[in-house]
């Protein structure tokens, strides 16, 4: 029998998300601007349209040079709330 992963022996399962959400940026860096350090996955709540969590980004991203990209809004063809980018100051 297989040990258990580590993250789900001692996880949340919001912690479980963003393990899920870390593992696809990887899995993404080559293809992408994840891999030059120019953008990021994010979850606790930002990794869904219409949280508080993801309106606070909305708001507030700007402030610290972070754009959530129009290709990523909803109706754009590829919705991913998760993924911001690191525009400059
Ligand atoms: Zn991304």
């Amino acid at each position: 029998m297989l040990p258990r992963p580590r993250w789900r022996r001692r996880g949340t399962a919001a912690r479980t998300a963003c393990t899920l959400v870390a593992v696809a940026s990887l899995a993404a860096a080559a293809a992408s601007n994840h891999g030059s350090g120019l953008a990021v996955d994010l979850c606790g709540g930002i990794e869904r349209f219409g949280t508080r969590q993801y309106a606070w980004m909305q708001a507030n991203a700007g402030r610290f040079g972070f754009l959530h990209p129009d290709w990523a809004e909803p109706g754009n063809g590829r919705e991913e709330p998760w993924h911001w980018e690191y525009a400059g100051s």
